[in-house]
C-alpha cells in the first residue's frame, strides 16, 4: 500500500496502483529509483518539447537563480520577463502585441476568458456568453472546466460551472453543421468562442482540418465574437508548425500558451492579446484595469527558462526535427492501421493516436487502466485516454525508443 501523504492528480489511490519514483531525466527518458529507464512517450503530460534537462534551458535556470529568484510583478518588472515578452511578440503573429503572464494552461485560459468579458464590459456593451467546441478540454480550474466538456471529470462540481453554448465537433462529413451552429450562436450574441486549434487533446486526440478552423475564425470575425485559441497543447511545434493556427492562416484575438513555453522545464503561461483587447482596459480609470494576478506571476527563473526555449527555436532546426519525427512516427503508425482492433489511426505533426475496440469507449473504458499497467511494466510512459492510445514524444526521441513504443502498442492492439 502507498503510505505517502502525497495526493496525486488524476489518481485513484484506492486502487493502490504502483507510483514509480523518478530520480532523473535526460532526453526522452526518465530514470527510476529501482534502476529502470522509462521512455517518456507523452512528454510528461505534453510539456517536454526538446527533451528532459535540455542543457541550454538548465544553464539559463542556473544562471538566473544566481541573480533574482522572485519579485512581485504588479508595478515591478525584470529583465527576463521584458525580454521574453518582446521576443514572443516578435515570434508570434504581430497582431498579438500584449503579453500577460500566468502559471499554467488553466490559468492562461482563465485570463483569456476574463479579458474577453473585460473587453465587452469596458466597451459598455456587456456580453457574457462563451461558445465552446464539443469534447473540449481547457483545464481544471472552475472557469476552465466550465468551458470544457462535461463528464466524469467534473460532474461533482457541475453546480459551480457556468453555462456555455456548445458547438458540435466538426467530425469528418459534418463540418458544415459545426459552421452553421457557430454562425447561429454568434448571431444570438456571444462574448467569445474558445477552441483548441486542429486537435482536441484530452477529448481524445480528435483532429479536424485547418479549413474548418479558418471558417470558424471567419464566422467569429463576421459577428465581432472574440476568438480565443487555446494552444496550450498544440503550441510549440506539436502539430508540425510553431502554432496550429498557422496551418489555417488565422490569428486569434487571444492566444493561450503554456506547456512547451519553457521547453517543459518550469510552470509558466502567457495569454497574448490584440490591441483592441488591451486598449479596452487602457484608461486613467483604475476601475477598468485588468483585475488578475497570482503571487508568482512572471517568475524570473521560469521566464529565463522560456527565454532559453525561444533561443533554441531561433538557433536550432526545431521545425526540421519535428518534420523528421512526424515522418518517423507516420511510418510506424502505418502498420497498426491494419490490425483488427484498431480504429481511426490518425496523426498530426508529432502526435499519433489510435482507438482500440472492445472494453467500452470513453475515459472510464476498462481498457485504459489495463493498458496503462501493461505499458508501465514495459518501461513506457504512455497514458491512454480511455480506449485511445496516443504518442506525443519529446522531439529528440531516437528510432530505438520509437520502435519500442510502437512495438508495445502493436502488441497491445493485437490481443
Ligand atoms: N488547455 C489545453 C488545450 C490543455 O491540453 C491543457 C492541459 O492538458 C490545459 C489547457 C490545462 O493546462 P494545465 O494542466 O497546465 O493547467
Amino acid at each position: 500500500m502507498n503510505r505517502s501523504p502525497v495526493w496525486h492528480p488524476f489518481t485513484q489511490h484506492g486502487l493502490n496502483e504502483p507510483i514509480p519514483l523518478v530520480t532523473h531525466g535526460e532526453g526522452a527518458a526518465l530514470y527510476t529509483d529501482d534502476g529502470r529507464r522509462i521512455v517518456d512517450a507523452i512528454s510528461s503530460w505534453w510539456v517536454t518539447t526538446h527533451g528532459h534537462r535540455h542543457p541550454r534551458i538548465m544553464a539559463a535556470i542556473a544562471d538566473q537563480a544566481r541573480k533574482l529568484d522572485q519579485v512581485i510583478f504588479a508595478g515591478w518588472t525584470h529583465e527576463p520577463a521584458e525580454t521574453l515578452a518582446r521576443d514572443l511578440v516578435a515570434m508570434m503573429p504581430r497582431e498579438l502585441a500584449h503579453v500577460f503572464y500566468s502559471d499554467s494552461g488553466s490559468t492562461c485560459v482563465e485570463v483569456a476568458l476574463k479579458m474577453a468579458l473585460g473587453y465587452w464590459a469596458n466597451r459598455g456593451e456587456p456580453r457574457h456568453r462563451i461558445l465552446v467546441l464539443e469534447h473540449s478540454y481547457h483545464g481544471d480550474t472552475i472557469g476552465a472546466m466550465s468551458v470544457g466538456a462535461r463528464g466524469v471529470f467534473n460532474a461533482a462540481y457541475a453546480p459551480l460551472l457556468f453555462d456555455t453554448g456548445t458547438i458540435p465537433f466538426p467530425a469528418a462529413g459534418n463540418e458544415q453543421a459545426t459552421i452553421d451552429a457557430l454562425e447561429a450562436a454568434c448571431r444570438d450574441g456571444a462574448a467569445a468562442f474558445i477552441v483548441e486549434p486542429l486537435v482536441l487533446g484530452a477529448g481524445g486526440m480528435l483532429i479536424y482540418p485547418p479549413a474548418v478552423l479558418a471558417e470558424m475564425r471567419a464566422v467569429c470575425a463576421r459577428h465581432g465574437v472574440l476568438l480565443i485559441a487555446d494552444e496550450v497543447m498544440t503550441g510549440w511545434g506539436r502539430t508540425g508548425t510553431l502554432l496550429a493556427c498557422e496551418q489555417a492562416g488565422i490569428v486569434p484575438d487571444l492566444l493561450c500558451l503554456s506547456k512547451g513555453l519553457t521547453g517543459g522545464a518550469l510552470p509558466l503561461a502567457v495569454t497574448m492579446a490584440s490591441d483592441a483587447i488591451y486598449d479596452a482596459h487602457l484608461s486613467s480609470d483604475r476601475a477598468r484595469m485588468f483585475y488578475h494576478s497570482s503571487s508568482y506571476t512572471a517568475n524570473p527563473i521560469a521566464c529565463a527558462a522560456a527565454n532559453a526555449n525561444l533561443a533554441i527555436w531561433r538557433d536550432e532546426p526545431v521545425l526540421e526535427r519535428i518534420a523528421g519525427l512526424s515522418a518517423r512516427q507516420a511510418a510506424r503508425l502505418a502498420p497498426l492501421r491494419a490490425l483488427p482492433n484498431v480504429r481511426n489511426a490518425r496523426a498530426i505533426g508529432t502526435i499519433t493516436a489510435i482507438d482500440l475496440t472492445g472494453g467500452g469507449e470513453g475515459y472510464l473504458s476498462r481498457l485504459g487502466p489495463a493498458l496503462l499497467a501493461r505499458f508501465r511494466e514495459q518501461d513506457l510512459l504512455l497514458r491512454p485516454l480511455g480506449n485511445t492510445i496516443y504518442v506525443m514524444p519529446p522531439y529528440c526521441i531516437d528510432d530505438t525508443d520509437l520502435d519500442r513504443i510502437y512495438a508495445a502498442i502493436g502488441e497491445a492492439a493485437g490481443v
